[in-house]
């Protein structure tokens, strides 16, 4: 499953708290940067506690318990393995089509690419999305064909348990995936067919977005049938993943409304004018006792004189230890001005949200000739929406 659209909706609603997904890096493949969810630990957990006590025992009566927990950790791995390749098949593909690909991160219900942009044909699109669920089922085939031999071969029950069980979970993924609910695969392949049909990149995804919510609901009222009919896990579960694909398919569309509401618009439009500064020589110590801890802002300007020199942020300070916080001055710790943290004030907002999302700061300054114009955070960009929200409202 994959969702590699950018999670602009999510940051601008969670503006104050800072809050990231909770993932760490695992390494990297190809160039990508593989990162893992925390709420990936629990499916892992979940996963092979069903395989251990419940799959395996179930369909290979008479082994050891060593060997189904032998069979539950290799089989939860090697599907850990298959999401991570259904995923990669996304980002080559993407990338091969010039698309940007960072990373991906695997999280509850499988992966998602974190690209910079989107498709721009629908072709592209239809590719890149399709891609997934064809690994998905090639990984399926494959395993089925271990099976097939394993069985012919003679090979020990508890290999061919494995192979089994990867290649029904490999099947699934494809058959889910293909389904035509976005932000699904099968929703962006749909999305890519209407878009291609009415020409219309933003129809086609109000249109795919519709098709997610229903078959979000769908699975939400499979879950209700099964929960009065006395299977409550397998309930809850298709419960949670119908909520899951409903509210997802909704925040892309949100996703896609934020960006072209603010695509043409400059950044002089948004920014909070001339915010207070302060300056390259104070230390941490300083800066933490007389800014951070008497103002609401998780960053602020470093101006020397007329010039902007840089920015400091909250996070970057909580990196250094605080043993040396006495110590180091803000210039040494702050991302330079030439870092790629400021824009013009007639900047367009589409570049702008871009860069904020490269620099990772979640701000950025706006600068004319050098000085301080005004500076830009997701704060600024969601009160800008809901203002512009309250007066179409009253307009209306
Ligand atoms: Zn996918």
């Amino acid at each position: 499953m994959c969702i590699f659209s950018q999670n602009l909706h999510v940051e601008v609603t969670n503006f104050q708290t800072e809050v990231t997904m909770q993932s760490f890096r695992l390494g990297s493949i190809f160039g990508f940067e593989i990162r893992v969810d925390l709420s990936w630990f629990l499916i892992f957990f979940l996963i092979l506690w069903t395989l251990t006590t419940g799959v395996f025992p179930g369909n290979y009566p008479g082994l050891t318990n060593a060997t189904y927990i032998a069979m539950g950790v290799v089989g939860t791995l090697l599907f850990f393995v298959s999401l991570l390749a259904h995923e990669l098949s996304h980002s080559l593909l993407a990338r091969a089509k010039g698309i940007p690909v960072e990373g991906i991160t695997l999280f509850i219900f499988g992966g998602v690419s974190r690209t910079r942009m989107e498709a721009e044909t629908p072709g592209d699109e239809f590719q890149i999305a399709g891609i997934g669920p064809l690994t998905s089922l090639a990984i399926a085939l494959l395993c089925g064909f271990l099976w097939w031999v394993g069985r012919n071969v003679g090979w020990a029950v508890a290999v061919n348990g494995v192979t089994a069980y990867l290649a029904t979970i490999n099947l699934m993924l494809a058959i889910f995936n293909i389904l035509p609910g976005f932000p699904l695969d099968g929703g962006r392949v749909f999305r890519a067919i209407a878009w291609k049909i009415t020409g219309n990149y933003k129809k086609a995804t109000r249109i795919a977005t519709i098709g997610g919510k229903l078959l979000g609901y769908a699975i939400i009222a499979l879950g209700l049938l099964q929960l009065f009919g006395g299977f409550v896990i397998n309930g809850l579960w298709l419960i949670f993943i119908g909520w899951f694909l409903a509210s997802a398919a909704e925040a892309s569309y949100q996703d896609l409304l934020i960006r072209s509401t603010l695509e043409g618009v400059p950044a002089r439009e948004l920014m909070t004018p001339y915010p207070e500064t302060v300056t390259p020589n104070l230390s941490l110590q300083q800066l933490v006792d007389e800014y951070f801890m008497h103002r609401r802002y998780h960053g602020f300007p470093v101006a020397e004189g007329d010039r902007v020199v840089g920015i400091i942020t909250l996070n970057r300070v909580k990196d250094i230890p605080r043993e040396q916080w006495a110590y180091q001055t803000v210039r040494e710790t702050m991302r330079p001005i030439e870092d790629g943290v400021s824009v013009r004030p007639e900047e367009k907002m589409s570049n702008v949200l871009q860069k904020m999302e490269e620099s990772q700061l979640r701000r950025v300054l706006v600068t004319k000739n050098g000085s301080l114009q005004g500076i830009i955070t997701a704060g600024d960009i969601a009160r800008w929406l809901q203002r512009r929200r309250d007066i179409g409202e009253e307009m209306a």
